[in-house]
């Protein structure tokens, strides 16, 4: 994890922050196993809010908080959309959830899933600090990542100078010009929040409107420091090797072919989040290209007793107030399928009848 002195980074890797909520590993350091009702994975608006129902239906959840605790909301700044609070910055936020969620008996773990096995209950999922969770009912609120556009010059600069969170890098950026990619909100937020320590930001769409919200889109036009270029795609990110550093990016224009070079210290792309749904994508339904496949109007998955929540089954809405009414739906989803299973295993479990890993 190396970066220039003149260009430090946390590798675009916006769990890197070291933000106030970074997961406390050595709290699940020990190898070992341990058994709950109900395995909360994922740290986010639905992560938490799933956490503070099913404490207050006395489950006694255990939360997961993977590698970024708080989820996206922890890389952004003001939040004004969510109900209660017209602006809130999203670490405070989240850490409020934490809180929230903690003080309702959701017991919190720093530790990140490496493993899950969903073919039979109790469901077991193998952390990275070895410890091993099984669980009568899951909820999986793995949110999203960030994407990249998959160039190899893009991963060559990977952190010396290419990133994919303002937050965490744009510090690194006073007085330079900046670069970004992508046309719905995260780009435009992204752009605003840069003009804080750019001497420019050129903003580079694919066609010519922005998805963003109307209300981002006029600040964004209307900021002095601010330049759009429409029609355009990246060919590739140009820069040197001593010290490692970005100094243009090649653009393509869609319409001509026509090639020509933005100079730029940092780069930023912002095009958009892919649910994190590796871990389960050859055990439950997925659609979409990766969200979780869950019964319309429920958080019920493919498999009973696995109840998916936020951006993890969301190709729409991804908002936090969105993912965290599906945490709430989640548990109470969870809370009726433990109830009703459980009556029917204790049914089973009259003496002789003992049922040790029961196949779903
Ligand atoms: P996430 O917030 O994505 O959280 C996912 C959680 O899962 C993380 O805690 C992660 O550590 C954990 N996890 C992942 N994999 C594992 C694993 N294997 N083991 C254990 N844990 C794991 N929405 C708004 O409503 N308003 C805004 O202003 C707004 N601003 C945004 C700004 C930015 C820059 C971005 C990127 C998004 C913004 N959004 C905003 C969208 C909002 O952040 C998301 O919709 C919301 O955070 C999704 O919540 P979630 O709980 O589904 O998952
Ligand atoms: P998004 O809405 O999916 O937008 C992605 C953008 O990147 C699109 O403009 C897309 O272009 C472009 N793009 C995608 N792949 C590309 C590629 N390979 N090359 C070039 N451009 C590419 O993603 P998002 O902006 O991250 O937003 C995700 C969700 O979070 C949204 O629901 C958003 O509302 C929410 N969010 C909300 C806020 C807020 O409320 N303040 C802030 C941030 C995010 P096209 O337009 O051509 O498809």
């Amino acid at each position: 994890m190396q970066a220039p002195a003149a260009l430090p980074s946390f590798h675009g890797m916006p769990w890197l922050y070291p933000g106030p909520n970074q997961p406390d590993l050595k709290a699940a350091a020990m190898s070992d196993t341990r058994h709950t009702r109900l395995l909360i994975i994922g740290s986010g608006p639905a992560g938490y809010t799933a956490g503070v129902y099913a404490s207050r239906a006395m489950l006694e959840p255990i939360l997961v908080q993977g590698i970024q605790p708080g989820g996206q909301l922890t890389i952004t700044t003001d939040v004004e959309n969510w109900p209660g609070d017209s602006s809130v910055m999203g670490p405070d936020l989240m850490e409020r959830m934490q809180n929230h969620a903690r003080e309702m008996g959701t017991e919190i773990i720093g530790d990140h899933i490496n493993s899950l096995d969903l073919s039979r209950r109790p469901f077991t999922a193998v952390g990275d600090s070895g410890t091993t969770y099984t669980a009568d009912a899951l909820v999986l609120a793995t949110g999203a990542q960030a994407k990249w556009l998959g160039l190899p010059s893009e991963e060559h600069f990977k952190g010396f100078g290419v990133s994919a969170c303002a937050t965490c890098d744009g510090f690194f950026y006073r007085g330079k010009e900046i670069v970004v990619v992508g046309g719905g909100n995260t780009a435009v937020e992204e752009a605003l929040f840069l003009t804080n320590f750019a001497s420019k930001v050129t903003l580079i769409h694919r066609r010519d409107s922005l998805r963003a919200e109307k209300i981002m889109q006029d600040r964004l036009f209307k900021h002095p420091k601010v330049a759009v270029i429409w029609n355009h795609t990246i060919e590739e990110v140009v820069g040197g090797d001593n010290p490692r550093g970005v100094e243009a990016v090649r653009i393509r224009d869609v319409n001509t072919g026509e090639l020509s070079e933005v100079p730029c210290a940092g780069f930023f792309v912002a095009i958009g989040h892919a649910p994190a749904s590796e871990l389960i994508k050859d055990q439950l339904e997925l659609h979409n290209g990766g969200y979780v496949k869950v019964v319309p109007g429920t958080t019920q998955t493919s498999v009973p007793g696995v109840f998916a929540a936020g951006d993890l089954t969301d190709h729409i809405y991804r908002q936090a107030v969105t993912s965290a009414g599906m945490g709430c739906m989640a548990a109470l989803d969870a809370e009726k399928f433990l109830a009703e299973h459980e009556t029917v295993a204790e049914t089973a479990a009259a003496p002789g009848a003992a049922q040790a890993g029961t196949p779903r």
